[in-house]
């Protein structure tokens, strides 16, 4: 058994941008003659082939299923044949929600190694390794997987950079067997739809978090946001209890601050997974009351306060 199975995410006919990053991920696993080749599954995956012809990837096959949308048995069906004819000795996916809906169950299935999550891995002796977070993000848990001939890894977003440079891989296509899936998809919604932010693109934004304690206080910070310039964001808690559209949380689950040169973090302890969306912007200013808070760790000016004191402060100015 040798070589990297990756299986690339599509959604409605475009290539998820997370999938190069799993290819990136692919590439430090490569043992002598092993190869790299990234399954694309969909109604029409030749369509999405392009996108993948990239450094690092030898082989696109392209499963063809009778499904417009994402359907967890027959990924499970068709990822588990594909696996049966190819032999991998690791695969990769996504950590996504789409491999919540399929790769647990194919792992446990067939007995494959399995970890979630996983932010590196690499093999030691031969031997692989991967690292995930643990206990809420407070440690790093490193999983390895003794006499499991193949091991399948769900792959954190934001954290491989994706190739880049153009290449001609070998096209192939695997018949996925016949599935009878147990769900069916009524209608397709976007998320955040309704409110066409863009995040990754503001280069000044204005934070709050679950410090802001009620839903009634949301219009304090937008005004604010506006006032100063800054587009409102929020960390998950905020997005969760539908104080603010899901499109403006930042981090792991959410938008990276991609373009943002300011950014202003209002009552935001700084979890892991919301650093990972901001920890690289610049400048970092936070808001908390807690001189303990995370945040502070990448803030490059901090100021322990009471964020409601220091909007209306703020707001005096603008
Ligand atoms: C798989 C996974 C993915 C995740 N993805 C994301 C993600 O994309 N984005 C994200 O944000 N989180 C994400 N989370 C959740 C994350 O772990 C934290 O739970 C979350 O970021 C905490 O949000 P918060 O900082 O707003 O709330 P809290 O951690 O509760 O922090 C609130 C802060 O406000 C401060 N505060 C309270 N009152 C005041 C006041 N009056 N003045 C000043 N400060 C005050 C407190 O001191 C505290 O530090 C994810 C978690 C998991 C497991």
């Amino acid at each position: 058994m040798s070589g990297v199975l990756v299986i690339a995410e599509q959604r409605r006919g475009e290539l998820r941008a997370v999938s190069l990053e799993v290819v990136s991920a692919a590439q430090g696993l490569r043992r002598g003659a092993d190869e790299v080749s990234v399954a694309i599954i969909g109604a029409a995956p030749e369509s999405i082939a392009g996108a993948l012809k990239l450094v690092g990837v030898d082989e696109i096959i392209t499963v063809k299923v009778p499904l417009a949308e994402f359907d967890p048995d027959t990924f499970e069906s068709a990822v588990g044949a594909l696996i049966a004819q190819r032999h991998p000795d690791v695969v990769l996916v996504a950590h996504s929600v789409d491999s919540f809906g399929y790769a647990a169950a194919l792992a446990a299935r067939h007995g494959f190694g399995f970890a979630t999550d996983v932010f590196k891995v690499q093999r030691i002796d031969g031997e692989l390794l991967a690292t995930r977070g643990g206990y809420g993000q407070k440690v790093n848990v490193e999983v390895e997987f003794p006499g499991r001939s193949t091991v399948l890894l769900a792959i954190r977003g934001n954290v491989f950079k994706p190739p880049e440079q153009p290449a001609s891989p070998r096209l192939s296509a695997f018949e996925a067997p016949a599935t009878v899936s147990r769900s069916t998809a009524r209608e397709f919604i976007e998320a955040g739809a309704g409110d066409d932010v863009d995040m990754a693109g503001a280069e000044f934004i204005l934070t709050i978090g679950r410090g802001i304690g009620e839903e009634a206080k949301v219009a304090q910070f937008r005004e604010l946001a506006d006032a100063v310039g800054a587009t409102l964001g929020c960390s998950r808690p905020i997005a969760d209890a539908g104080w603010l559209p899901k499109s403006r949380q930042v981090g792991q689950s959410g938008k990276t601050a991609s373009a943002c040169k300011l950014y202003i973090a209002m009552g935001v302890s700084g979890a892991i997974q919301h650093l990972a969306g901001m920890k690289h912007v610049t400048t970092i200013v936070a808001v908390n009351s807690d001189a303990e808070a995370s945040i502070f760790g990448v803030a490059k000016y901090g100021i322990v306060g009471d964020i409601f004191e220091i909007a209306e402060e703020l707001r005096r100015h603008f």
